[in-house]
């Protein structure tokens, strides 16, 4: 069996791969446009978010049994063309949720302790002790949108800084779980007027985009915070944008954006906002975990 590895994985992956005798081609330093001439013999494929398998590298694998994606998101994988022609699609969605809700945590601390505001003046030479006066998670409400994996995670983070944790999902989690985590449910509605810090953590489909929007966001504390760790266009930019301009909300973090990479934005002439590209899987414990998981996954595909 031949796996193809388009873009970097954790050594530890490949190495469960070598053990099954697969023979390992890294194709992960190939000019992606170059792919479809190098996966005609393959019967898997290894990739992260860089590699977009459309139509054209499918229709080339004419031996592709099954694709594999360490990471959660299956945007860059044409799923149903796949599927029509035979071909499995795989993913490890659990194996960076800790990843995701660590760096959640990190951008809210960023935000209502002003760290990366204060890191920017210290290096320009200034000492903005009095500009750095914050706020404490401790006491605060968090709303967590969206309660799966990750947004679990993120509640018993929230938990252990003291915080009082509500959420809102489409799906109801069952009472024991919701007693052994100490969150409750609200509707949205309930949940936007009454956080003070909304953290998103639903997959972005139609009934989630532009899910904070203007109007919502003027339902919100005045004084809020929006942290988007999950996907670009569920948080409305220009909407927001605005909102942190005017005070409305204390501020807020974007590690996901509506068009990535986000090289120019006027959400960087604010100080109330703290922006990361895209890194909320890229921990390198989550990033293992991810490799080991779609290499035995692509070991079961391909024994069975
Ligand atoms: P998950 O599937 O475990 O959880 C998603 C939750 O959202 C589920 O409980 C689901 O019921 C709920 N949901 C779906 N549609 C909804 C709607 N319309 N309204 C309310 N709730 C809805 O997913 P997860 O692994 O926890 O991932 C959550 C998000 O994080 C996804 O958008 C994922 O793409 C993103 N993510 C981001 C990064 C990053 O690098 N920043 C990394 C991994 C995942």
């Amino acid at each position: 069996m031949k796996v193809g590895i388009c873009d970097p994985i954790a050594s530890e992956g490949i190495e469960i791969l070598k053990k099954e005798d697969f023979e390992v081609v890294d194709l992960s330093e190939l000019p992606k446009e170059e792919l479809p001439n190098h996966v005609t013999d393959l019967d898997a494929i290894i990739i992260r978010s860089a590699t977009k398998v459309r139509k054209e590298i499918i229709d080339a694998g004419k031996n592709l049994k099954v694709i594999g994606r360490a990471g959660v998101g299956l945007d860059n994988v044409d799923v149903e063309y796949a599927k029509s022609k035979g071909i499995k699609v795989i993913n490890t969605p659990g194996a960076t949720s800790i990843s995701v809700a660590e760096l959640t945590i990190g951008l809210l601390l960023a935000v209502m302790r002003k760290i990366a505001y204060a890191d920017r003046e210290m290096r320009n030479g200034a000492w903005p002790k009095k500009k750095c006066k914050g706020i404490e998670m401790y006491g605060k409400t968090m709303g967590i949108i969206g309660i799966g994996r990750i947004g679990r995670e993120v509640a018993k983070r929230a938990k252990a800084f003291g915080m009082n944790v509500i959420y809102y999902d489409i799906y109801h989690l069952d009472e024991s779980t919701e007693k052994e985590l100490e969150i409750e449910f609200r509707d949205l509605d309930a949940l936007i007027s009454e956080a003070d810090v909304i953290t998103l953590h639903v997959p972005l489909v139609p009934e989630t985009k532009h899910l904070i929007d203007r109007e919502r966001i003027a339902k919100m504390k005045d004084g809020a915070i929006i942290i988007n760790a999950a996907r670009g266009g569920i948080v409305d930019e220009d909407a927001l944008y605005d909102a942190l301009k005017s005070g409305k909300l204390y501020g807020a973090a974007l590690d996901v954006y509506e068009n990535e990479p986000l090289k120019e934005s006027k959400l960087f002439e604010l100080d109330n906002i703290v922006l990361t590209p895209h890194i909320g899987a890229q921990a390198e414990e989550g990033q293992t975990r991810a490799g080991i998981e779609v290499a035995k996954k692509i070991v079961k595909v391909l024994k069975s």
